[in-house]
């Protein structure tokens, strides 16, 4: 088999990289994918990936024969393509149904704390946190767990956290019609905790504020509020 070679060839020199890295900067707002991202199948890639896998394991010294370590290679890819990085896929975007808002609802609507599991794409590990979503109905509402969903969808792919919270306010901008949304995420990056500068402590706290949550003071003010004095 051979991989495709990718057109998106690094320009930075590998010391540009390592800092690129380490300082957690992404390139751009749509994630880094090839056309041909989704020519094979899902069972093919985790065939594939899982080969490599064990690779990577046996160059590490491990021995493949043990009991624990032999079905490892098959478990990490098919966590890769099916879970964790499933978001890549546009196939797995949930069906979001909109509603007309019957309630005429016309206050900011805010879902918090919504658990958010992600990876870091510079080191392949956890990003934990919590996101906050808010929304100021116009003609369109959405069901509350489809919120969750959204963030969900993109938070399982390679990540930048701040690509992540704005392809997550993109998102619920076209679903709802409306530039009047509010994303929050604070996440822990155990690339940070864990390893480099092993801070245990820190976390990252982004923001996007669209439409009125961007020019209205007092509506900012009242959202921050709502989801706990985040700033
Ligand atoms: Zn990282």
């Amino acid at each position: 088999m051979t991989t495709p070679s990718s057109p998106h060839t690094p320009q930075a020199s590998r010391g540009q990289i390592d800092t690129l890295g380490d300082d957690h900067v992404g390139t751009s707002i749509d994630t880094p994918l090839r056309d041909d991202a989704f020519a094979m199948s899902d069972a093919d890639k985790i065939t594939a990936i899982a080969a490599k896998f064990r690779d990577i394991m046996d160059l590490l010294g491990l021995d493949l024969r043990d009991d624990s370590l032999s079905g490892t290679p098959h478990r990490v890819a098919k966590m890769y393509v099916k879970e964790i990085f499933g978001g890549l896929n546009p196939a797995n975007h949930p069906d979001v149904k909109t509603f007309d808002n019957i309630y005429d609802y016309d206050h900011m609507l805010v879902e918090r704390n919504i658990t958010l599991n992600s990876t870091c794409e510079h080191h392949f590990l956890p990003i934990v946190g919590v996101a906050h979503v808010a929304y100021i109905p116009g003609d369109r509402v959405v069901g509350l767990s489809k919120l969750n969903r959204i963030v969900d969808h993109y938070a399982k792919r390679p990540q930048v956290q701040e690509r992540l919270t704005r392809q997550i306010a993109e998102s619920l901008r076209e679903l709802l019609g409306t530039d009047d949304v509010a994303v929050v995420l604070d996440a822990k990056h155990l690339c940070v905790s864990s390893r480099g500068i092993q801070d245990e402590g820190s976390s990252t706290v982004t923001s996007h504020m669209g439409g009125r949550f961007a020019t209205d003071e007092g509506l900012k003010r009242e959202f921050y509020a709502q989801v706990g004095g985040t700033t």
